[in-house]
């Protein structure tokens, strides 16, 4: 089967034959049917974030459960199925509390390969690993059925796999994490694939003002389609300044930082009112620090938090997201700019690096 290989850091991503074994006892085989073209799998490739290599990227997919090993009774052959970047054991203190993104049943094998610690993937009899122990931008995948949530068969390939990153994460930081109040002003820094997600999970919340801030007009626009009220472009304009203007003098209830700079992470502080709460979703490179003042956290009572993977279930919140989508509550269709073949990866990542695009997502027959 075919899959989109990095071999070395800075490198175009390879499309290469490599043989995959069976599912084994609690693992799954799926067809893959579309995967989103993310931050994520870049920031890998560019070595920002530790890789194993040789490894398959790709983390936001949707496809049909080929096969299923033994002793797995939560999927069957034929059911529609979303990935999920986090497994959820259900059972150990974070799952149990309904914090299941945190999960630490599984921490005992090394990270790209199976729970068991061995690997599926083999390319030249070499031990080919997967991004987030799935790796999507390939023809099938083995991975653990806790990485697998069953969705309703409607749902089309494309949306559903956003589901699985950018809409789970921008969605869910706002109703999930940060649980936004209806009436609220909020801030938006970075209207990508993520931030876009935040702008409509403020709208469906019932945010007042949703204020996007980005340093493209493209993005800006596109934010005004998901329900921004006004934008602010921040290569022209000094963003807090701007909020204060735009909410009589407050500042925001809440503002989201969806790029995770050592600017944008101090922004979004600033950019609330005294009491306000902002929120870190975005994820840089891990050396990136941010200055933030103690003292003025303190005085003003503000809090600072990180969602990671909008803090959702996704067992729980998958079928949710995919049900909003077929109720019209959520848009992603016009999240999805462009569609690729496995052999057009590359330029959906140079597209994404360029900030052309709200989401690239490539599709498989
Ligand atoms: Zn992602
Ligand atoms: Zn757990």
């Amino acid at each position: 089967m075919k899959a989109a290989v990095l071999t070395e850091i800075n490198k175009p991503l390879q499309i290469l034959d490599v043989e995959q074994e069976g599912p084994k006892t609690g693992e799954v085989r799926v067809k893959v049917k579309a995967t989103g073209v993310c931050m994520s799998d870049w920031h890998m490739m560019i070595g920002d974030w530790p890789a194993r290599l040789p490894l398959v990227p790709g983390h936001e997919a949707a496809g049909i459960v080929d096969e299923v090993g033994p002793g797995v009774t939560s999927v069957k052959a034929g059911d529609h199925v979303i990935f999920s970047f986090v497994p959820h054991c259900g059972h150990c203190a974070y799952c149990s509390r309904g914090r299941s993104v945190l999960c630490n049943g599984y921490k005992a094998s090394p990270p790209g390969g199976m729970y068991d610690g061995t690997t599926r993937l083999k390319f030249n009899g070499e031990a080919l690993f997967q991004m987030a122990r799935i790796g999507t931008f390939a023809e099938y995948v083995v991975c653990s059925h806790e990485n697998v949530v069953p969705i309703r068969k409607d749902m089309p390939w494309a949306q559903a796999a956003l589901v699985g990153c950018s809409v789970a994460t921008g969605v869910g930081a706002v109703t999930r994490h940060a649980k936004v109040r209806a009436g609220s002003d909020v801030v938006v820094i970075g209207c990508g694939g993520v931030g876009l997600n935040i702008v409509q999970g403020a709208k469906l919340a019932g945010a007042r003002r949703i204020i996007a801030v980005d340093l493209l007009d493209n993005k800006l626009a596109y934010a005004k389609t998901f329900g921004a009220t006004d934008t602010i472009n921040a290569k022209t304009e000094k963003v807090a300044k701007r909020v204060k203007d735009l909410t009589a003098g407050m500042g925001a209830d809440y503002a989201f930082d969806a790029i995770g700079s050592q600017i944008t992470a101090a922004q979004i502080v600033d950019c609330v009112a005294p009491g306000g709460h902002a929120v870190l979703v975005g994820i840089p490179a891990m050396t990136v620090t941010a200055a933030i003042s103690p003292a003025m956290m303190v005085f003003q009572e503000k809090s600072l938090t990180g969602s990671m993977y909008g803090s959702v279930q996704p067992n729980l919140d998958f079928p949710i997201l995919c049900d909003l989508y077929m109720e019209k509550k959520i848009n992603l269709d016009a999240l999805i700019s462009r569609t690729y073949k496995l052999a057009e990866i590359n330029e959906g990542f140079a597209q994404l690096a360029a900030g052309s695009h709200a989401r690239g997502v490539v599709m498989f027959d």
